[in-house]
């Protein structure tokens, strides 16, 4: 039996807490809030319950998909896409439907699209484009009205940076299809052949995706409950500070309360890469890695949708936020009856005006916003809630693989511990593949590997698919 040390309690800490207690280990997961659940924690504010945004579920893992029956049971809901993106004035269905966008988009603003479209196909049989950066790699499938009108705003908005400092991976790895023909094709073929050739990790072009009734953090809450039941110790409040190194293992963990814990085996770091750096020494400021923030705002609505969309995205730059989030269509228990709950994401960096406007200000903007877009006048009273939050997107600056692979070498060096997750490896990636990053880790610590192997890149299908597991059931408590 080993002692564990698991630094932050989202769902990754959760996850490999849970899996590792279910073996028989002693573990203790030190959390910075008084909160388990992380990012996919819910917000409850009266009778309304408001995720940090929407909260898809997505897998094709068995396992997982499992895991969730056994934590969730009768809560575990199935629910349909119905998103949409505002652009040129219209809400648009999105996943996008060709018929659709031609009926929405005006005559001459299509035909201009879809010859640059056409355009790039034939430029691309003749010559390769050098896909070095985000802008090349968008701007040469699909044209160049399509990117300033649309790929360029939003990905300024949510990124913060010049698309051309992204990296053209990020790219390929959020849109499912290569161009629009790649799209009419899969398509076709998903509606015809009944076959999902969208194998792009974050948006294939899937209908349906798995929720937990009352938000998404009725699922780290299960989490955390199950956790317990096998024995697993959380000590909330507790924000690391220091990870004391001595011959290659990391011997005790200092905490800002001036507390210092040494009985642990291994330490399963969760918190950011930064932060994890910056115990080990390293100034946060010097590092080539940065994380977006944001500012959350929940709105409570005297109505029981704001619209018919689950969410929306708005590209636009005159609009302060990037997507909206109606959870009475995610789940109607989430509000109370007749009314819905709305959360709005506005990207920043803390440098930035808005994140140190009053709460008063960013509310005021937001409804403004709001009724400009047509969905919520401002005079419906709403009562308003603001939270902001630091390391939401781990920014994909150009080469941010191999600038990663560079910070872990210290952290390789250290033969007891390891990162993992969305924060802990600076991966943009879901919760679906945080849970398996968080069991691979738990294996590895199992078998007692004191060299562990680090995939970067986002995997769809991540580890385990193919493997049998056990599930952490509470019935095999220690
Ligand atoms: C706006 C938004 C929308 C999203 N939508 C989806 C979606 O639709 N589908 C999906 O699957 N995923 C979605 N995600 C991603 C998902 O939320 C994350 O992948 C997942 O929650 C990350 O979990 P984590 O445990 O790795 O990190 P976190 O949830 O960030 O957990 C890390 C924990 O470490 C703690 N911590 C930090 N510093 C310290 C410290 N010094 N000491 C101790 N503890 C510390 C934090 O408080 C936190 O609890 C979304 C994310 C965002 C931001």
């Amino acid at each position: 039996m080993k002692n564990v040390a698991i630094l932050g309690g989202g769902i990754t800490g959760l996850t490999c807490a849970c899996q590792l207690a279910q073996s028989g280990h002693a573990v203790t997961v030190y959390e910075k809030t008084f909160q388990t659940g992380g990012l996919a924690g819910s917000l409850v504010q009266g009778d309304f319950v408001f995720d940090y945004g929407p909260h898809e579920f997505c897998t094709e893992n068995p396992m997982l998909v499992a895991l969730l029956e056994d934590l969730l049971g009768d809560d575990l809901l199935e629910r349909h896409k119905h998103a949409a993106q505002f652009f040129n004035g219209r809400f648009i269905d999105y996943p996008l439907s060709p018929v659709h966008v031609m009926q929405q988009l005006r005559p001459g603003l299509t035909a201009r699209i879809v010859s640059e479209v056409v355009l790039q196909r034939f430029k691309s049989l003749v010559w390769t484009s050098s896909d070095h950066s985000f802008e090349k790699w968008v701007a040469s499938r699909f044209g160049a009205t399509l990117y300033q009108t649309y790929f360029r705003p939003f990905t300024q908005k949510v990124w913060g940076i010049d698309p051309d400092h992204l990296d053209p991976r990020t790219a390929s790895q959020r849109i499912a299809f290569n161009s629009i023909f790649d799209y009419v094709i899969k398509t076709c073929s998903y509606f015809f052949l009944h076959r999902n050739d969208f194998s792009s990790i974050h948006s294939p072009l899937k209908d349906k995706y798995y929720y937990s009734r009352g938000g998404i953090g009725t699922l780290t809450r299960r989490l955390a409950e199950r956790c317990r039941e096998l024995g697993v110790e959380f000590r909330c409040g507790h924000q690391v500070e220091r990870l004391e190194v001595e011959e290659g293992q990391v011997k005790a963990l200092h905490f800002t309360n001036g507390e210092r814990v040494a009985d642990f085996d291994y330490a399963v770091n969760t918190m950011p890469l930064s932060l994890l750096l910056a115990s080990l020494g390293h100034p946060v400021a010097d590092l080539p890695i940065k994380f977006r923030s944001m500012v959350f705002v929940f709105l409570e609505i005297p109505r029981p949708q704001m619209s018919p969309y689950s969410w929306i995205y708005y590209p636009d730059p005159d609009i302060i936020f990037q997507r909206s989030t109606d959870f009475a269509h995610l789940d109607a228990g989430m509000c109370p009856p007749g009314k819905t709950g709305v959360c709005l994401e506005i990207s920043c960096f803390p440098e930035e005006e808005v994140w140190s406007w009053r709460d008063e200000q960013i509310l005021a903007r937001v409804r403004r916003d709001l009724e400009q877009v047509g969905v919520l006048p401002e005079s419906v009273p709403c009562k308003g809630h603001v939270v902001r939050k630091q390391f939401i997107y781990p920014i994909q600056v150009i080469g941010y693989l191999e600038i990663v692979e560079e910070l872990l070498k210290p952290v390789r060096g250290i033969r007891n511990l390891v990162t993992t997750g969305r924060q802990g490896l600076y991966k943009y990636c879901n919760m679906n593949e945080c849970m398996e990053m968080a069991l691979e880790v738990a294996d590895q610590i199992e078998a007692e590997v004191d060299d562990f192997a680090y995939q970067l890149e986002s995997n769809w299908r991540g580890a385990g698919l193919e493997q049998e597991r056990a599930l952490p059931t509470a019935k095999k408590a220690r």
